[in-house]
């Protein structure tokens, strides 16, 4: 071997640096830097991740020839492809089909197969790409499924190899650490090293809207996930990889707000990362700006730009979704609520089903949402109290705590119209959060109002800009 090269391109995985964010942290008394998990080899901090499972997998018995199968999102898929090309083994990858286009060809690129599957269908359907990586590990011989969202070895990549390099780098300066959710594997994984090193380390997840981890983690329960554009983070399920109890706090951010940051993170800082870090990123400044305090906050910043040219990238397609300014669309849910008293009318655990059914006839409604002081705990309809009545388990005067159901999914203020129409297909109603705060309550005969009355007084629709 020749003196300062290494054997593999698989042994140059890790020791990414730690930049310091100057420009979209300006006015904040807190410090942003970034861990450049795009620098790696396969472009992400997956790397380390696919390292581990092969290797894990290898200790089992698997051997050279042999196929990895992956139900993938990409970038595990891209590590496993060239942890693949160095040690010889054949891959098939199973992806969803709102994936980059570049990501497809990145994989095929490194000799992979790839099999495309629909987004819009329930994990338990056979459509999905969790259920064709399962049917495929039972049809091809002598394979390896790395099953990234149940194989302990995704979280142990991050408690050998990221989370001892973090505190390597930074040990007691570190205050904050944030990453988006995935699998979850990065926050459980470097999250528990950290916290042993120094337990007064925050951990923050950002998820984006539209994933269920935000309302599971505020409220325990399962809401309804909705379609979002921003790749490689939030869930509709909950992975076994994922430690929630790691996490101290939790951030949501959207679509636009990851896209735009990253544009900037990009352009003003010179960072080439993708929309995950845009995302962890604006999450970081939230964070900082809510805790005011002068503090060193750490993000993962996961895979790089050149996935997202087409996407992120692209003025044409970041308009035609409405992620630039100068697109008026269907307006947002701020713009439906205007005119609305934010005055929700709620229910208290305590109350009587007797109660809560007055309120409903009284206004004429058929569900409210529960809360237990400010802390929301989900909703009562009146199809819960009818079936609670009939069962002949309780009466009228039970309280309403045990009939609480979580048909409904969360947005906020500054959510677009368009997204809502998605997000009622499939819950009862879409509760507007505010800073945590229950601010508004929306149902599939607002959204048609709404719009019917946009319909008949096109006037109140912005002027569309003309091209520059
Ligand atoms: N960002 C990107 C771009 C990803 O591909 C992933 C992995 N799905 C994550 C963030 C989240 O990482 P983890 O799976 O470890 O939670």
């Amino acid at each position: 071997m020749m003196k300062g090269a290494v054997p593999h391109i698989t042994d140059a995985i890790g020791n990414t640096p730690i930049v310091k964010l100057h420009r979209v942290t300006e006015g904040l008394a807190a410090d942003i830097y970034v861990k450049c998990e795009f620098l790696n080899p396969g472009g992400s901090h997956k790397d380390r991740v696919a390292g581990n499972m092969i290797r894990r997998a290898e200790e089992a018995g698997l051997s050279p020839g042999g196929t990895i199968i992956e139900a993938t999102s990409g970038n595990t898929g891209f590590s496993l492809a060239l942890q693949a090309a160095v040690r010889g083994y054949k891959c098939v990858f199973v992806m969803p089909d709102k994936m980059s286009q570049e990501k497809v060809d990145s994989l095929r690129a490194l000799g992979a197969r790839v099999v495309v599957t629909p987004t819009a269908v329930e994990p338990e359907d056979p459509r999905s790409y969790y259920s064709v990586a399962k049917r495929l590990t039972e049809e091809i011989p002598n394979n390896f499924y790395a099953n990234q969202y149940h194989n302990p070895s995704n979280p142990e990549a991050h408690v050998l190899s990221t989370g001892p390099e973090i505190w390597e780098q930074c040990g007691e300066d570190l205050d904050v650490f944030v990453a988006g959710m995935g699998t979850g594997g990065t926050i459980s994984g470097c999250g528990q090293v950290l916290k042993e090193k120094k337990p007064g380390i925050k951990l923050v997840g950002v998820d984006p809207v539209g994933s269920l981890y935000y309302d599971f983690v505020k409220t325990g329960r399962m809401t309804k996930a909705f379609a979002y554009k921003v790749e490689g983070i939030g869930e509709d399920f909950l992975p076994s990889t994922m430690n929630l109890d790691v996490l101290d706090d939790v951030v949501r951010v959207d679509d636009k707000e990851c896209f735009l940051m990253t544009r900037e993170l990009v352009r003003l800082e010179g960072l080439y990362v993708g929309g995950s870090s845009g995302a962890t990123v604006a999450g970081a400044i939230k964070y900082a700006k809510a805790s005011g305090k002068k503090e060193n906050i750490l993000v993962l910043a996961a895979d790089g730009a050149q996935k997202y040219l087409s996407k992120i990238f692209n003025d044409n397609w970041m308009r035609a979704n409405g992620f630039l300014a100068d697109v008026p669309g269907l307006g947002t849910v701020r713009d439906m609520l205007r005119g609305k008293s934010s005055n929700v009318v709620k229910a208290s655990p305590d109350m009587s089903v007797n109660e809560v059914a007055g309120t409903l006839k009284s206004l004429g409604i058929s569900q409210l949402p529960v809360l237990d002081g400010t802390q929301l705990m989900g909703i009562v309809h009146e199809v819960d109290l009818l079936r609670h009545l009939v069962s002949g388990e309780g009466t009228a005067d039970s309280p309403i705590r045990d009939l609480i159901e979580s048909d409904y999914a969360t947005v906020s203020p500054d959510t677009k119209i368009e997204l809502l129409q998605g997000v009622l297909n499939d819950a009862k109603v879409a509760l507007v959060l505010e800073d945590n705060l229950l601010t508004g309550l929306v149902t599939k005969i607002d959204l048609i109002s709404y719009l019917a009355d946009r319909a008949m007084h096109p006037a109140s629709v912005a002027p569309i800009p003309a091209p520059e």
